[in-house]
């Protein structure tokens, strides 16, 4: 998988990336192409297509990673709120198939706001 997964490929080091947050299975970095002043994307470490996917395999990993999103929100200052979102499939605006939370914060989000 790491060979052809973008987000496998940063867990492995393979590709860089500003890491802002990490546990023995999580992983936050900040997105290459931010969407909000704070824009954080909170992965679970091994690989799982979508948030749905995520949860049924290993709910306790999908616990995991809401909580990191959680630590992330908080080491980022974003006191005021966030907007957390998995895009999910084709209509979802998912690019990359590797779950990611985006954590987006740091000014007040229009309500279509999506990615
Ligand atoms: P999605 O469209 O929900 O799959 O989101 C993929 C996100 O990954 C986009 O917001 C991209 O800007 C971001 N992205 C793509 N490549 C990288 C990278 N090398 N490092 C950090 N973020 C990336
Ligand atoms: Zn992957």
């Amino acid at each position: 998988v790491s060979d052809t997964c973008l987000f496998c490929r940063i867990v492995a080091k393979e590709v860089p990336a500003t890491v802002v947050h990490e546990t023995g299975t999580t992983l936050a970095f900040r997105d290459i192409g931010p969407k909000a002043p704070v824009h954080v994307l909170v992965i679970p470490k091994g690989h799982h297509a979508n948030v749905a996917d995520l949860a049924g395999a290993d709910p306790a990993l999908a616990g995991e990673v809401l909580a990191a999103v959680g630590e992330v929100a908080r080491a980022e200052g974003l006191a005021d709120g966030y907007r957390v979102i998995f895009n999910t499939g084709p209509h979802g605006g998912q690019e990359v198939g590797h779950v990611h939370a985006h954590v987006l914060g740091g000014a007040s989000l229009g309500p279509m706001l999506c990615r």
